[in-house]
């Protein structure tokens, strides 16, 4: 079974909420603050992230960065392997 998370560097971003539309999982959002820049940026709003990595794929300023854990089940070892993907620019 594998899950992720991201983290967004909310400086950089800018907004334009391209992440959010292409969230299969509606895992993210526009914060209610602002970055020094004036925009509200993009947060994780749902714990429900799989690692997929399109947010980060379509973020035009690179400022998604998505890891992925495999969490082992009963069948495979118990030591979980963490997973790194990042976005390629
Ligand atoms: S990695 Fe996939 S599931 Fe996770 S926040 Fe990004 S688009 Fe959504
Ligand atoms: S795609 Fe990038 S710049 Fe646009 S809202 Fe998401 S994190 Fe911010």
């Amino acid at each position: 079974m594998i899950s992720g998370t991201v983290i967004i560097a909310t400086e950089i971003c800018k907004g334009c909420e391209l992440c959010i539309a292409s969230c299969p999982q509606e895992s993210l959002g526009l914060s209610t603050s602002i970055n020094r820049k004036g925009y509200r940026y993009a947060t994780l709003l749902r714990n429900n992230c799989t690692g997929c990595v399109n947010c980060a794929l379509v973020c035009p300023d690179s400022a998604i960065t998505v890891y992925r854990e495999i969490k082992s089940t009963k069948r495979q070892s118990q030591s979980a392997q963490p997973t790194v993907a990042t976005q390629t620019a």
